[in-house]
């Protein structure tokens, strides 16, 4: 047998619902295999437990987690508990403290689905976003100074270090070395405007390039990069950015695979050292919460994701086969998508499709 432990953090919202039907799936990927076994444990971190006990997770939270193999998370977010509160008190200590310096963000358009940018002309769309996951622009290095004066400032640092951008980087050159279909890497920079640490980044794409020969560099602004997202995505293949570049960059490239109910993300120590985490890129959509309509899609992919990272990559693939057949038929589709199945109808279509592909 080979085991496998996760950690389960559904958290708030539809985050409770996605993670419900993921977590079917994986069961179904075991059952079908006969090969693995997986140990979950299920904890209840989220901005309810934040209310209640004043904190995201307990003080041992991180010690708690450690030992998983992954941790499978929903999404957290509350209205009246603010962003950052979420953000800093569970999801960047975990990205941190388990050194997932590595965001992976597919921009794949799948089977059954049609991008908004099909009448443009775009069918097919299959690049990876590399986001740095542990520094940048997101720092806690800063502060407000005078507050309650007309001088009222604020100031945040961003720390771009040599480990940290030669890491992501290299993560990114192989990936396209090795994976790419074209050999291409695209890097986002900013370096006419932010002239300190944007030029340092470029300089290391430069240096790191040197490693990878084969693969064709091109160093992008992330303002036009943005547009040649929308008029131009045919031509990317591995994508990298910094953590704020590579955030904004996800969404759009959320929205041309179709929408936030469909996109995933992973956050990986690829040193497997500590455990990765796999999340949709959605959040906890208050709109939507409870009424058991949200789309699983994003978090059956994170599943699929997981397995992969595992090493198990046929379960993997059979889980995109699975998902992709019940989104090409079209018949059990969420609202989202124009179809009227609730969360939990499409969830069971997936493994059922599982068992029977399989
Ligand atoms: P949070 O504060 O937790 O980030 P949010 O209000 O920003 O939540 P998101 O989940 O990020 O909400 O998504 C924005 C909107 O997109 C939602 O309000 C919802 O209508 C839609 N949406 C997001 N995820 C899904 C999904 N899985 N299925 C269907 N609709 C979704
Ligand atoms: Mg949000």
């Amino acid at each position: 047998m080979r085991n496998y432990s996760i950690a389960l953090i559904p958290g708030d919202g539809i985050g409770v619902d996605v993670i419900r039907e993921g977590k079917k799936v994986l069961d179904t990927a075991c059952e079908i295999d006969g090969g693995i076994s997986i140990q979950y444990e299920q904890f209840d971190w989220s901005c309810e437990y934040y209310l209640k006990h004043g904190k995201m997770m307990p003080d041992n939270g991180l010690e708690i987690l450690k030992n998983f193999d992954s941790i499978y998370l929903g999404a957290v977010g509350y209205p009246g508990v603010p962003d950052h509160v979420s953000l800093w008190g569970l999801l960047l200590p975990i990205r941190r403290q388990f050194q997932q310096y590595i965001n992976i963000r597919p921009v794949k358009l799948l089977r059954g689905i049609k991008s908004p940018l099909a009448n443009r002309g775009v069918e097919d769309l299959d690049f990876i976003v590399i986001r740095e996951n542990n520094e940048g622009e997101y720092s806690s290095i800063g502060g407000r100074m005078y507050e309650g004066t007309n001088m009222d400032m604020a100031i945040q640092n961003s720390v771009f270090t040599r480990h940290g951008v030669e890491r992501v980087l290299r993560y990114a050159f192989n990936l396209a070395n090795q994976q790419g279909k074209r050999k291409r890497l695209t890097a986002a920079t900013k370096s006419n405007g932010i002239n300190h640490t944007m030029p340092f980044w470029d300089e290391y794409v430069q240096k790191i390039n040197k490693e990878f020969p084969d693969v064709k560099t091109d160093i992008i602004h992330i303002d036009a990069l943005c547009a040649f997202f929308v008029t131009k995505p045919d031509v990317f293949d591995v994508v990298v950015a910094s953590n704020l570049f590579g955030d904004i960059l996800t969404d759009l490239g959320a929205a041309i695979i179709g929408g936030l109910g469909i996109a995933p993300s992973a956050n990986i120590n690829p040193e497997k050292k500590f455990p990765s985490m796999f999340e949709p890129v959605h959040g906890s959509a208050p709109d939507i919460a409870g009424k058991g309509i949200a789309n699983p899609t994003a978090a059956i992919w994170c599943a699929s994701m997981m397995l992969e990272h595992f090493g198990e990559n046929k379960l993997a693939k059979a889980i995109m086969e699975a998902l992709q057949d019940v989104l090409e038929e079209g018949r059990i589709v969420t609202p989202d998508l124009g179809g009227n199945a609730t969360t939990e109808e499409f969830g069971e279509q997936v493994c059922r499709r599982l068992r029977e592909n399989y």
